[in-house]
Formats: C-alpha cells, sequence, structure tokens
C-alpha cells in the first residue's frame, strides 16, 4: 500500500448532514481500543479542559518558533507540546465569535450566523444552536464555562442557557470594557462627560458576571482598567476551585476556560508587568497565560485528574496585527480578519497522558469545527451528534488517539464572513478571493482594513514551498483545478439543503 495522500484519496459520507471525513480503519480500531480499556480502568469518562486564548499568534509559543527568541518564554505551554500532540494546521475562523461559535457548535459561521463579532451590545449569538456544552451535560456531564465568552449578550445565547451549568467571565470581549475609559486611546470621549455618558447609555454590560444554569447574570464587578489587569487571575481561581471540587465526584465534566488575554488593550497583572525580557505588555501578558496554563495543569495533577483530562489549547484567531505593536507573532501571511493562513493558522496542542503519545507533531488539518464531533467520540457519546442540522466538524478522535494518527478531514473551507474565500487540500490551497493586504509589510500587513478581491482566475498556493502565499502556482499545477472545483462545489452544495444563516451579518439587525 503506498502512504496516505489526503488529495488522492477520496472520503465518506455517512449521512447527508454529516461532513464527509477519511476513515482510517486500523487508527480506528486502536482509539476505541483504546478508549474502552480506559474505561474499564478508570471507570469514568475523560474530563475536557478547553483552554482558548485571544488573538494569540501561531508563532507565539517556543515550541512554535516564537517563546525566548520574541522575548516571551512559554515553559509550560513547551511543556506541554512535549507531553502531548502539537498541531501545525490547526485551523480558527477569521475572528473571535465565529471561532468560538464554530468552536462550540460544530458549524461554520454560515450556518451559525455569527459572521463577525457582537459589539457594544448588538443582540444576537448562539440562541436556536446546539452547543457541545449542551450535548455534554446531556450526557452527565458537568460543564462550566469560565472567562471571555463573546458569543451573545443577550439572554438565550449566555453561557447558562446554552448548556453550562456555570458561568463566570465577561460576556463580551476586553477592549470594549476599557478602550473607551483609556486617554491613551480615547482622549475625546474620557476628557468629554457628554460622551462617557453616551457610552455608558450604550446596552451593554459593563460589568463580569456570575450565573447559573438557566438563571439570570448577575455582575459581580465593573470592569475598569485595573479590574481588568486582574481578570486572568481571578478567573484562573475560580477553574482552579472548579478543578479542585470535581476531584472525587461522580461525573466528568467540561471546563472551557477562555482567557481575556492577550486581546488588545493589555494590562498585565502586577506581578507580570515588565517581566517579560521584550517589556511589553502583550509579551507581559504571554508570561501571565503561560502561568496559568501551568497552574491548571498543576491543579489536574494534584487533585489525581491529569489522566483522566484531555486538554486542548489554542487560541481564536491569528495575531491582530492592526494594534501593532501590541500584537503576536506569525510566519504566515496577513493576520486576524483575514482568510490568508495568519489569519485563521492557530496553534493547537493537545494533552492527555496514557492516550496521546507524548512529543507528537502532525500537520494533519484540524478544524474548530471538529471539536464538537472529536468531544463527543472521546467521551463515547457519539449518538448524540444533531440529526437535524449540517455539522461540518469531522470526529478526529483516532487521528489524536492512534500513535501515528492520520487527519480525518480532507479540506478546509476559509468563509470571510459572508463570502466563501477558500479551500486548502493536503499542502494546496485554492483562493478565490481575499482581503486585499500588504504582504511584504510584516508589522503591517492589514487584516481588517483593504478591499476584498475577487480574483480573475482563482489562484494555487502550496503552503510548504510558500507559507507566506506569495507565488500564485495555479499555471504550473493546472491538474488540482478540476479535483479542488468539485470539493469547492460540494461544499456549497450542502448550502442548498442547509440553508445559510446570519445573526451578525455585515450590518447587523436588532432582536
Ligand atoms: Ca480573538
Amino acid at each position: 500500500m503506498p502512504p496516505f495522500d489526503p488529495i488522492a484519496s477520496a472520503t465518506v459520507r455517512v449521512a447527508p448532514h454529516l461532513e464527509p471525513g477519511f476513515v482510517h480503519k486500523e487508527q480506528v480500531e486502536i482509539a476505541r481500543r483504546k478508549l474502552a480499556d480506559r474505561l474499564a480502568r478508570r471507570k469514568k469518562r475523560p474530563n475536557i479542559l478547553v483552554f482558548l486564548m485571544d488573538d494569540v499568534g501561531w508563532g507565539d509559543f517556543g515550541c512554535y518558533g516564537g517563546g525566548v527568541a520574541v522575548g516571551a518564554p512559554t515553559p509550560n505551554f513547551d511543556k506541554l507540546a512535549r507531553n502531548g500532540l502539537q498541531l501545525t494546521s490547526c485551523y480558527s475562523e477569521p475572528t473571535c465569535s465565529p471561532s468560538r461559535a464554530t468552536l462550540l457548535t460544530g458549524r461554520v459561521p454560515n450556518r451559525h450566523g455569527l459572521h463577525r463579532p457582537p459589539m457594544y451590545g448588538e443582540p444576537g449569538g448562539l440562541q436556536g444552536e446546539i452547543t457541545i456544552a449542551q450535548l455534554l451535560s446531556d450526557a452527565g456531564y458537568a460543564t462550566q464555562a469560565v472567562g471571555k465568552w463573546h458569543v451573545g449578550e443577550n439572554e438565550t445565547s449566555q453561557a447558562q442557557n446554552v448548556g453550562f451549568d456555570d458561568f463566570y467571565g465577561f460576556l463580551s470581549v476586553s477592549d470594549m470594557y476599557t478602550e473607551w475609559r483609556d486617554p491613551h486611546f480615547f482622549p475625546e470621549i474620557v476628557y468629554s462627560d457628554a460622551r462617557t455618558e453616551w457610552i455608558k447609555n450604550m446596552p451593554f454590560n459593563r460589568c463580569f458576571v456570575h450565573a447559573t444554569k438557566g438563571g439570570k447574570a448577575e455582575d459581580v464587578e465593573e470592569v475598569t482598567i485595573p479590574v481588568l489587569s486582574l481578570l486572568d487571575e481571578k478567573w484562573c481561581r475560580y477553574s482552579e476551585g472548579f478543578i479542585e471540587r470535581m476531584a472525587g465526584g461522580d461525573k466528568p465534566w467540561l471546563l472551557y476556560h477562555c482567557t481575556r488575554g492577550a486581546h488588545f488593550d493589555n494590562y498585565p497583572h502586577e506581578s507580570f508587568l515588565g517581566k517579560s525580557p521584550a517589556r511589553h505588555p502583550y509579551k507581559d501578558t504571554l508570561l501571565e497565560l503561560d502561568a496559568i496554563m501551568g497552574r491548571l495543569v498543576e491543579t489536574l495533577r494534584r487533585t489525581g485528574q491529569l489522566e483522566d483530562t484531555l486538554i486542548f489549547v489554542s487560541s481564536d484567531n491569528g495575531p491582530h496585527m492592526e494594534t501593532w505593536p501590541d500584537a503576536a507573532f506569525t510566519p504566515f501571511r496577513c493576520a486576524k480578519g483575514s482568510t490568508w493562513e495568519g489569519g485563521v493558522r492557530v496553534p493547537g496542542l493537545l494533552m492527555w497522558p496514557g492516550m496521546i503519545e507524548a512529543g507528537r507533531q502532525s500537520d494533519g488539518m484540524f478544524d474548530f469545527n471538529d471539536i464538537l464531533p472529536t468531544l463527543l467520540g472521546i467521551a463515547g457519546e457519539s449518538a448524540r451528534l444533531p440529526t437535524d442540522r449540517y455539522i461540518d466538524g469531522v470526529d478526529q478522535t483516532s487521528f489524536l488517539l492512534a500513535d501515528d494518527g492520520l487527519s480525518n478531514r480532507k479540506y478546509h473551507h476559509y468563509w470571510l464572513v459572508k463570502t466563501f474565500s477558500a479551500m486548502r487540500c493536503g499542502e494546496y490551497k485554492m483562493v478565490l478571493s481575499a482581503t486585499s493586504d500588504d504582504a511584504s509589510d510584516a508589522a503591517g500587513p492589514g487584516g481588517f482594513t483593504g478591499t476584498l478581491e475577487r480574483f480573475a482566475y482563482a489562484r494555487l498556493y502550496n503552503l510548504y514551498l510558500d507559507p507566506k502565499e506569495q507565488h500564485n502556482y495555479m499555471t504550473r499545477k493546472l491538474a488540482y483545478v478540476d479535483a479542488f472545483q468539485q470539493g469547492m462545489r460540494d461544499h456549497l452544495a450542502t448550502f442548498r439543503k442547509y440553508p445559510p444563516k446570519t445573526v451578525m451579518g455585515l450590518s447587523a439587525r436588532r432582536e
């Protein structure tokens, strides 16, 4: 048998509403046996910790080439990579809310409807969607969300109403709580009583909140700048408390821990302020996030739950380069907001001692929408996959658990707001349209600025030879054209049976 090749191999569609995937029979059997043996031994389904950061770049951790080299050592993330699986082709969506909703629902933004982030109290979010938290809660899991939410401030979209037992965090995004309070960024608001009053009358909650299942969110504290600098510490303590409470209990659990950092603007906790070699707020914040990761892993170890817990670490989009130098590091083209690799290629670390081989690296594709079916697979609850809607994720359980596991995903589909932008298969990416950027400017490539360019002819990039997507290879690689076009047509055809939805499009509508 020749080695497996993703471009030359066919996928299997097991149901009309499920994304086709590769079926690697041997690794499926290995994973099935590993899970069955573990369950027999440990007598409890596995716990899951999703640790999601904000706007942290693909290259920021030492294990991805950053760390010490860019003035912010990340020993805990690097250790986690050495003890687990490091993904080099983990894909988010281009911005926060689309990514987070995709992670929670297993669906691309054109299906869950959060094409862009809701801001300053704009209503609309996850309402009507089925989340992984809901499915695991139905399966008997304890479900805890901590930190940034940002998939709907409206009540029916809040964490406690879409499957989480408990939520402790803020409903929106970091800058919204502080930018208008900081005279460096908004002197025209800070020094104007009228504008400060005007901001305060906007329909968003300026506090971080606590809520329990089905209940109303209660304000904990107004997020002023000094409070903001303490949030990641407060949220870490809350998650540590949750992990401690769960130890020795009957219930497996899902902890969805979303950090405040390192989204602009960063006001590091005083114990990290100026402590990075770079002495820059973004880098200081990375040190803090790394320390928090270490604390959560240590809490799992101390409470005897480390071997029972799958940990997934990632960031919700590429680095935001339009807030430079409060920005991060990517070796790829462009940044947050775009469908160039820099916008959507994110770090992806998975650790599960005894279950995921230590020290593995893989370039197999793993998409945020794979998380829902994969966590159900890991929990032995795949039968709970929704049947009334299209699920874009594929179950990657066997990719993760088999020692030499291959990704079960053939394509990554790139969506830019409502525009289908590109598709990757193997090392090739065909681009129909993308944001115009300055690919020669490493510090200011754009991301949100620029126009949407629709190319007269599709472009083809080889991501191994050309990770910065600067050399259109199409004319020399015409043999791929038909196969890639067919892959795109198949994806777009799913929207005929399962129509797209808009909750947060270019212009938001009030509920
Ligand atoms: Ca983000």
